[in-house]
């Protein structure tokens, strides 16, 4: 059965409803598409904003309504069609349409893909035992929600944000925490052992246990759930709620079955294009090839809004490049960890602030020149970092130790 019989006029459509996808369909009426838009996503929920599930939401501090980003009525205003709880199955580029799970399938006019990622599954037995959760959507941190109440033991395994985040607000509700971490220091993917130090010190100073080098070998069940978590150094650790935050997987097989090119995710140029021209691809699914230095895949919510707005434009047969350095940010305890650029292949970092009072940057340089910072409660660092790299304008490494060199001053 076909939904749409209109030949002139067939919509635009989203697959995946979440920040990306968002903002490919109001950035397609900013662009003055006027025709129809669909956005068919395959969780039961309008967009909302996944970045306060891991903080304020579990913390009891955010309500459901607060992480709506646009509900149903705003988006009908725009005349989003938004399509919740269905799944796109396939697309067929040659007949331009795609098939949902149910059979049905739908013409596209230009097809937007922003179907995000999945939570890394954990590689061990036990893994899908009760008690045990990925920490992705909405449900999951409603089931989290309710577990945590009558939780006393805490293990989460992945030192990554998801799962420092986590331990924050498990720490905050009085549970015994102990985080599991395979590599040898936290975040050890994304910031210098300078940084990963701190977070360390930060949480073992709020009462969390620690473990670098862990590496998760069982989970072990009793009475129907999670009971312990055994390690390859042979020690078995108690839990009765266990996180697994150990990465994700860009979701690409329904591209991958069309025939577009995916490498660690859909490729796309900077513009949000597939090699099909009517084809656009944003967020977390993607990996864009860059003029210089590869393939790049960002998890982020500047990369899903920037990226969309690209690929919106792309569809209108714009050119709108997204060449902004990437910035993130993570909060966990009273310190906002701000990131913009990225460290990776730094051979030198500068420290500007106070390692130990807990507010400080750190400047990280190759061959001289400033790739990346990341600011510890230094929102001003961010904020100038921000700006200076975008014109490609850096401080010293001595300038950027120096306090009294005002950053903001070097754009001028
Ligand atoms: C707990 C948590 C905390 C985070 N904190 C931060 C933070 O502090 N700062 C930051 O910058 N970023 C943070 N992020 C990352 C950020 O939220 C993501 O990078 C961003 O949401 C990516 O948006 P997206 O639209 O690409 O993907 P998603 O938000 O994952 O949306 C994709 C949607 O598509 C749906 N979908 C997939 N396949 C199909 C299909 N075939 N048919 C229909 N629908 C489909 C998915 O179910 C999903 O709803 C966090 C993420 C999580 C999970």
């Amino acid at each position: 059965m076909r939904l749409r019989k209109e030949p002139d006029l067939n919509p635009m459509i989203v697959i995946g409803a979440g920040q990306s996808g968002l903002q490919v369909a109001e950035a397609l009426r900013s662009e003055s598409w006027e025709g129809p838009i669909v956005m068919i996503g395959d969780e039961a929920h309008a967009p909302y904003h996944r970045p306060p599930l891991s903080k304020a939401y579990l913390l009891g501090e955010a309500s459901e309504a607060q992480l709506t980003i646009r509900g149903p009525e705003a988006l009908a205003r725009k005349n989003i069609e938004l399509m919740s709880g269905a799944h796109v199955a396939a697309i067929d580029r040659v007949a331009k349409t795609v098939t949902l799970g149910d059979g049905r399938s739908l013409a596209y006019t230009g097809l937007a893909i922003a179907t995000g990622s999945r939570p890394r599954p954990l590689p061990v037995p036990g893994a899908d035992l009760p008690g045990v959760f990925p920490l992705r959507t909405l449900d999951d941190c409603r089931a989290i929600s309710i577990a945590l109440e009558s939780a006393h033991n805490v293990v989460v395994i992945g030192g990554g944000f998801i799962g420092l985040e986590f331990a924050a607000v498990a720490r905050k509700k009085g549970k015994n925490v102990v985080v599991l971490e395979a590599a040898d220091r936290l975040m050890a993917r994304v910031v210098a052992p300078v940084i990963s130090d701190f977070y360390r010190d930060l949480h073992t100073a709020h009462g969390a246990s620690i473990v670098l080098g862990a590496k998760v070998t069982e989970l072990h069940g009793e009475n129907g759930k999670v009971a312990l978590v055994h390690t390859a150094s042979g020690v078995a650790f108690p839990a009765d709620l266990v996180i697994a935050g150990i990465g994700i997987l860009p979701n690409t097989e329904l591209a991958a079955a069309a025939g577009l090119e995916v490498e660690g995710g859909i490729v796309v140029d900077a513009c949000s294009r597939t090699a099909d021209p009517a084809i656009v691809a944003s967020g977390d699914c993607t990996a864009v090839r860059l003029a210089d230095s590869g393939l790049r895949r960002l998890e982020s919510v500047q990369n899903a809004i920037e990226q969309g707005k690209a690929a919106a434009a792309a569809l209108m047969g714009k050119e709108k490049p997204f060449t902004a350095k990437p910035w993130f940010w993570s909060d966990q305890y009273d310190v906002k960890l701000q990131m913009v650029g990225l460290s990776a292949g730094h051979d030198q970092v500068v420290i500007r602030g106070s390692v130990a009072e807990g507010k400080f940057s750190a400047f990280y340089f190759k061959a001289g020149k400033l790739i990346g910072i990341d600011s510890a409660n230094r929102p001003q660092d961010h904020m100038a970092g921000r700006k200076l790299l975008d014109k490609d304008v850096w401080p010293t490494p001595q300038q950027a130790a120096d306090e009294h060199v005002n950053l903001a001053d070097l754009l001028k």
